[in-house]
Parts: C-alpha cells; sequence; structure tokens
C-alpha cells in the first residue's frame, strides 16, 4: 500500500469520519494507533482492522487534556516505535443557540475540544515528528471554517481556527520535512448526525448541490492523499470535500 512502514495516528477514530480514515491508513498498510475518549467503540475499531487484515492498537485519551494527548504520542511511540502521520480528527458539535445566547460553559467545552484538543495534538505530534526526521498531519476542519454555521458560532469558530492553526504550521515546519493541512467536509452521514430529524437531514440535503450527503470514505480518500507521499508538495492548506455546499 501507499502507506507501507508508516505509524499512523488518528484521534476519534471510534466512530465516524475518524473510523473510516484509521480503517483507510491500515488497509494501505500502515500501522494504525486508534486513539478515542470511548474505550468501546476504539477497541471495536481495532477489532474490525484486524479482522480486515490490518495493523492497529488502542490507545485512550482525551484530546482535550493537554497531558493525556502528551501520553498518547508516547503511547504511540512505545507501541510502535515512531510517528509518521496523525490525523487529528477528534472534535463535537456542541450546543445550538444564537451567539447572543450561548452558554459560556457550552463555548468553553467545544473551543476545548475543537481547538485546543488539535492544538495539543499538532503540539506533541510536531515534537516527535522532529525527532523522527519528518511527518505529516492532517486536521479535520469542516465547512465551517470557511463559511458560518448559523447557531453553532462557537463551532464555527473552533474550526476556522483550525484553518489558521494548520496554516502556520505550514508556514513554520515547510524546511523541516514536516507537511500540515487541513480537511473541510460538508455534511456526512456519520452518528454525529444521527440525532437529526427527517426535516432537518432534508434541509442540510438541500445545501449541497450534489443532492446528497457525504460518506465517510469520501473524506477518508482525500485525508489519504494528503497523508501520502502523493501530496509531497502540498502543506498549509485547506481542501474541501463539501458535495460544492460552498460553492453557491
Ligand atoms: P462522531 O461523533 O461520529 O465521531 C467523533 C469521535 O470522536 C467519537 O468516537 C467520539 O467518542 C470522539 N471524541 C469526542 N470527543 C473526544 C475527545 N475529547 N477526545 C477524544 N475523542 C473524542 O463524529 P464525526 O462526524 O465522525 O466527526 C469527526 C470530525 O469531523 C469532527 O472533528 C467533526 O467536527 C468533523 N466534521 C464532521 C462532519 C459531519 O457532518 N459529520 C462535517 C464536517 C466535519
Amino acid at each position: 500500500g501507499i502507506l507501507d512502514n508508516k505509524v499512523a495516528l488518528v484521534t476519534g477514530a471510534g466512530s465516524g469520519i475518524g473510523l473510516a480514515i484509521a480503517e483507510s491508513y491500515a488497509k494501505e498498510g500502515a500501522k494504525v494507533i486508534v486513539s478515542d475518549i470511548n474505550e468501546e467503540h476504539g477497541k471495536q475499531a481495532v477489532e474490525k482492522i484486524k479482522s480486515d487484515g490490518g495493523e492497529a492498537a488502542f490507545v485512550k485519551a482525551d484530546t482535550s487534556k493537554a497531558e493525556e494527548v502528551e501520553a498518547l504520542i508516547k503511547s504511540t511511540v512505545q507501541i510502535y516505535g515512531r510517528l509518521d502521520i496523525a490525523c487529528n480528527n477528534a472534535g463535537i458539535g456542541g450546543e445550538q443557540k444564537l451567539t447572543g445566547e450561548y452558554g459560556l460553559d457550552s463555548w468553553r467545552k467545544v473551543l476545548n475540544v475543537n481547538l485546543d484538543g488539535v492544538f495539543y495534538g499538532c503540539k506533541y505530534q510536531l515534537e516527535q515528528m522532529e525527532k523522527n526526521g519528518g511527518g505529516v498531519i492532517v486536521n479535520i476542519a469542516s465547512i465551517h471554517g470557511t463559511v458560518a454555521a448559523p447557531l453553532s458560532s462557537a463551532y464555527t469558530a473552533s474550526k476556522h481556527a483550525v484553518v489558521g492553526l494548520t496554516k502556520n504550521i505550514g508556514a513554520e515546519y515547510g524546511q523541516r520535512n514536516i507537511r500540515c493541512n487541513a480537511v473541510g467536509p460538508a455534511y456526512i452521514e456519520t452518528p454525529l448526525l444521527e440525532s437529526a430529524s427527517g426535516d432537518m437531514k432534508e434541509a442540510l440535503v438541500a445545501k449541497h448541490p450534489m443532492g446528497r450527503l457525504g460518506t465517510s470514505q469520501e473524506v477518508a480518500e482525500l485525508v489519504l492523499f494528503l497523508s501520502s507521499d502523493k501530496a509531497s508538495f502540498m502543506t498549509g492548506g485547506y481542501y474541501l470535500v463539501d458535495g460544492g455546499y460552498t460553492a453557491v
């Protein structure tokens, strides 16, 4: 595969987009550290990858806690010896309220997971990748890294910030053999959207010129490409996989 001999880490890999990314990495030959705050789902993901003939191990971590993310990178190196690829995918949607009514605790929680968590990931991954002599990071942002999500200002702010963080890392590490890019999916069929009502889902579908939501696999294809040597001249970028959502 295109990731033979690589060691890859995916956060939030127990479900949805992260799970598809972890499976794709493993299918392409990477040894994968599946990390999640949900131990049951994370372990199930590892079993699935193994039964498909891949190599994976579970390490529990809450990405909103710096010390847990630091320990996650240490465990990765203990288990597989190095770190070549990291996908910072763990994220939450958060409370839905007008900005003027948004709860202070809700705001902090979303920023803590979606932004601080990605920063902690990048910080400790970069440190380790410098020791390895290089690496690749892919941060999962959203279309809301560039357009509004009415009633979710914390989410929109956090995803815009992830795009900015990614650009900065691209600028800083260009000559250190570390690439870092962000991905912007539109609405994807995942457990995150399962709670949405039929009407709400129809309204969401209508916002995509392709007339449907995306699949986790369609996001994983882009992440896989960016994580591989095929993307060797790409860094600091933000790439959409959005069925045309942001074009209209
Ligand atoms: P999901 O809820 O299906 O999966 C998210 C996973 O992250 C879960 O397994 C959960 O346990 C884990 N997680 C949550 N908080 C965590 C924490 N603090 N530490 C570690 N793990 C944690 O969601 P998904 O739809 O697959 O979303 C994955 C990423 O993609 C998120 O960053 C999300 O914002 C982004 N995204 C999703 C969509 C979509 O429509 N589903 C669209 C654009 C971007």
